[in-house]
């Protein structure tokens, strides 16, 4: 491991040269930028060598896309305060000039070694074409409200972050390493820095330059204490105390509070009720102040015949589309809905319903009584599963690097679990499971006989829950608290508007 030291690592860290004291009044953004202001701003720069309208490129872009999400959330969880910035859509710019006008040169050699070389105009090339063509990153350093994270295609192995020395903002520049890692055209171990995961890391190390961090040894601290340190290690590293105050309260513009909410849905008697539940600042979703329960939706919307078996809704990674599923009558549908830049869902955008799917496709046998999904892993796992005939089963499935799910590579079905490892008695009738936005715990509600258990799971610093740690599950809940009338059929929950 000592190999990936930062002294191997082309990390150029321009940090510590602000002219500002830390925490002094900032000037309002006053340049007339389309991004919000203090916002966080992804630009993928391409040299006329390529076309910015080429599949590879636009596919590399929704990769960056993909990658700056999860770095999004990854600060939510990280920060461990509910925390972090606004991100948005990438830019893809068709630069005017060859990679030969920035001062990038391929000797031909591997470029994924020491094929490019860069010389000193680079950054001060880039930065001064895109602030001309109306991008927030002047060569002046001059202005506040932006941090601005640039991948350069062409540019080989740089990496490296700059916080302005009298603005309030920054960039960040990565190379072909980061654009083909993210992209999963360098695959994790086919070099010491390679793949999406190590990239990912790389780019929210250099975000953290940009927003000011410095490596650890700069104050005498351990690389192991912070992605400022071992970024390979993303995402089970996070922030160290040092990173923390140095963000709060001198960043806090860029940084605001995420108040975000988890909605609860569930059926019984072909009766649907939702109600929301606000989340602490910790994350954990505060049930003491849910709403009132909303409904009842008659089932007759719904595609399909016979009784509400089974509900699981979840959001793609991408943070762009919900997925909404319902079994009824032994037949499975699927919608999508779009989200707003939010994360908010917009209902006026679903789609038709599509299937039925057949419940012959689906291991096990008898009657589908309860489906879940959930999104794990810092959004690059979906979890899904179900329960029929009392037996439950579980797969995953990977993320696209858009955001989306990989359908052709889920894994096999795990199971069957039975349900005697329950609590309680009679017929499994409901499954949800909810990862709490702090990305620490995941709720696991079943219902079963008409009486409801919880249990909570901790989540491993990778984002996979840890099931050998599970709690205890809790004391049978009556179906009486309940809102409708009728045996419980389904239950779901999504948590939403964790961006801002
Ligand atoms: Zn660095």
């Amino acid at each position: 491991m000592n190999l990936r030291s930062a002294i191997t690592w082309l990390c150029l860290a321009f940090v510590g040269l602000s002219g500002l004291a830390p925490g002094a009044a900032r000037a309002a953004p006053t340049f007339p930028y389309r991004w919000p202001d203090y916002s966080v701003l992804p630009i993928f720069f391409v040299p006329r060598d390529w076309s910015t309208s080429s599949g590879d490129v636009q596919a590399e872009a929704a990769a960056i896309r993909s990658a700056m999400r999860e770095i999004q959330g990854y600060y939510r969880v990280k920060l461990g305060s509910m925390r972090t910035f606004r991100l948005n859509d990438v830019e893809v710019v068709q630069a005017d000039g060859f990679k030969e006008a920035y001062g990038i040169t391929w000797n031909g050699r591997n470029i994924y070694a020491d094929g490019v070389e860069v010389n000193s105009s680079f950054e001060g090339a880039v930065v001064a074409e895109l602030h001309r063509r109306g991008y927030p990153t002047p060569p002046a350093q001059n202005e506040s409200g932006y941090s601005v994270v640039i991948f350069v295609k062409g540019a080989g192995g740089w990496a490296g972050g700059r916080e302005l020395g009298s603005g309030d903002g920054g960039w960040a520049i990565l190379g072909d390493w980061a654009i083909d890692s993210l992209d999963g055209s360098v695959p994790e171990g086919a070099y010491w820095w390679s793949g999406r995961r190590l990239q990912t890391g790389a780019a929210a190390h250099e975000l953290g330059h940009v927003f000011g961090l410095p490596h650890p040894d700069a104050y005498g601290g351990s690389f192991a204490s912070s992605v400022m340190g071992n970024w390979w290690e993303f995402p089970t590293i996070g922030f160290n105390a040092n990173d923390i105050s140095l963000l709060f309260p001198a960043k806090n513009a860029f940084f605001p509070s995420v108040p975000g909410y988890l909605l609860q849905g569930m059926w019984r008697g072909n009766q649907g009720f939702s109600r929301t539940v606000p989340l602490n600042s910790n994350g954990v979703p505060n049930f003491g102040a849910a709403s009132g329960w909303s409904g009842p939706v008659a089932i007759s919307g719904l595609p399909g015949a016979g009784d509400m078996q089974g509900q699981g809704d979840f959001i793609f990674s991408n943070g762009r589309t919900m997925m909404q599923s319902m079994w009824r009558g032994d037949q499975g549908f699927t919608r999508t809905v779009s989200m707003n830049a939010d994360g908010s869902p917009n209902w006026a955008a679903a789609s038709a319903w599509s299937g039925p799917a057949l419940l012959s496709g689906l291991p096990g046998s008898g009657s589908l009584q309860a489906s879940e999904a959930v999104v794990i892993a810092f959004g690059r796992v979906l979890r899904q599963s179900f329960w029929r005939g009392n037996q439950g089963f579980t797969r995953t499935v990977p993320m696209n690097m858009d955001g989306t799910p990989n359908w052709a590579a889920a894994s096999a079905w795990s199971g069957p679990t039975s349900s005697s490892v329950l609590p309680g008695s009679g017929d499994v009738q409901s499954l949800s499971e909810t990862l709490y936005p702090n990305g620490q715990t995941m709720l696991q509600g079943i219902w079963r006989g008409n009486q409801g258990f919880t249990r909570t799971i901790p989540m491993n610093a990778d984002g996979t829950p840890n099931f050998g740690a599970a709690s205890a599950w809790s004391a049978p809940i009556a179906l009486s608290g309940l809102p409708g009338s009728g045996s419980i059929q389904s239950q779901t929950d999504v948590v939403y508007r964790l961006f801002p």
